[in-house]
């Protein structure tokens, strides 16, 4: 059976990997747009849902929690043993320690439902500064050993690598979908027809577009995200847990001395690949805000990406036409929901019903 990929980015490459995997003769087609999502997501990998999620339900975000490690163990076995992944551990910092004792019983009803979830400790003011030493010393925080951070090129790209190790091919072009009557039978790249019995796309904040030009609707827009990498000359960082604040805005650290801080949330931004100054003003004013330490870092880059938003409030995952599967809209959450959404886009290509989200899936 071959299976065309649109979009190399993470959900690209993960049903690109498990179709490989199947056995299917996979093509994956990369536009190579500014701005790929995965190319810029900040990597925060922080899966249990409390309450009613903002995206999808809460069974969605269960399976997708679960279905984390079961890909990293794949990829172990499959040669990419080390596919950027890493679990450090999350604090919640707060400059009102009150909150705490009841965000503490709503971690401890999760963990119960799935031990994933880790430990997790009250931090007493002071003590997040102390496990990230660049935080103001007036905070407190909660604490949760089950987060992790992932780096969305490494683990793309080995992704990629396991399903070209299975046969997987790869090509650069702008793919266009063809439909004949009622059946998607392939894409156009640049003049020439590529046929295919079934095609995913995985095409982000892009879909819409593509998707359109057949008078298929996808409820999918972007929305622009700035994010800042600094570094810390001399610092040992690869061990700092991801810091995110009861705002929207994070910090977490890579090894080298990387720190990341973001990210703009830019909602109608449409395609607009730029740095724009309220936006790097935003990021570096709400880090130094929590976290003065990082004054004096050097500014590495400003990443830009487009975060495919769903409109709808759920992920789209579906296959509206005969040959054509669609699997976008996780929006903030891309980094963390892929490993679930292309399988389960994998499944449906296959022809499979997925047991793993029906719901998901009209
Ligand atoms: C600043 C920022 C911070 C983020 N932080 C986090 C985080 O901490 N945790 C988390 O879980 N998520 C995070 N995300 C969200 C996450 O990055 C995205 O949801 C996810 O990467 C989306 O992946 P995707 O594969 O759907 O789309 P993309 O990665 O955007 O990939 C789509 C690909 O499709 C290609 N394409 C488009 N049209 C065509 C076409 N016609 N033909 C061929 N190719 C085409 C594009 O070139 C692109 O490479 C963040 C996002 C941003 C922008």
């Amino acid at each position: 059976m071959r299976v065309i990929v649109v979009g190399g980015g993470i959900v690209g490459a993960v049903a690109a990997y498990r179709l490989a995997a199947e056995g299917a003769e996979v093509l994956v087609v990369d536009a190579g747009h500014d701005g790929q999502a995965t190319a810029a997501g900040a990597g925060i990998v922080w899966p249990w849902p409390i309450g009613e999620p903002s995206l999808g339900t809460a069974d969605f975000w269960w399976a997708a929690a679960a279905q984390y490690p079961i890909l990293l163990n794949q990829l172990a076995s499959d040669g990419e043993p080390e596919p950027g992944y890493a679990r450090v551990g999350g604090i919640t910092i707060t400059d009102d320690e009150s909150g705490l004792p009841e965000a503490a019983t709503m971690i401890r009803a999760i963990q119960q439902r799935d031990s994933s979830v880790g430990e997790f400790e009250v931090l007493p003011t002071g003590e997040p500064a102390r496990r990230f030493p660049v935080l103001r010393q007036d905070l407190a925080g909660l604490y949760v050993s089950g987060v992790g951070r992932v780096d969305g090129r490494v683990m793309r790209d080995s992704l990629l690598r396991a399903a070209e190790r299975r046969g997987a091919r790869q090509i650069r072009g702008e793919a266009k979908l063809v439909r004949a009557l009622s059946r998607v039978t392939g894409v156009e790249i640049g003049g020439e027809v590529i046929g295919a019995h079934a095609v995913v796309v995985a095409a982000g904040a892009w879909t819409a577009t593509l998707c359109q030009d057949i008078g298929v609707e996808v409820a999918v827009e972007p929305q622009r995200g700035q994010i800042a990498h600094l570094h810390l000359s001399g610092v040992d960082t690869s061990d700092w847990p991801v810091i995110r604040s009861m705002s929207d805005h994070y910090l977490l650290a890579f090894p080298g001395g990387k720190v990341v801080v973001g990210a703009t949330r830019e909602t109608g931004s449409g395609f607009g690949f730029r740095q724009t100054a309220g936006g790097v003003h935003k990021i570096l004013s709400d880090a130094l805000g929590v976290a003065p330490g990082l004054a004096d870092a050097t500014i590495e880059e400003i990443r830009i990406g487009f975060r495919p938003l769903s409109t709808s409030g759920r992920p789209e995952i579906s296959s509206p036409a005969d040959g054509l599967v669609i699997a976008t809209g996780l929006g903030p959450s891309g980094l963390t929901l892929a490993p679930l959404t292309g399988t389960i886009a994998a499944e449906l290509a296959l022809g499979r019903q997925s047991s793993l989200a029906s719901s998901e899936t009209r």
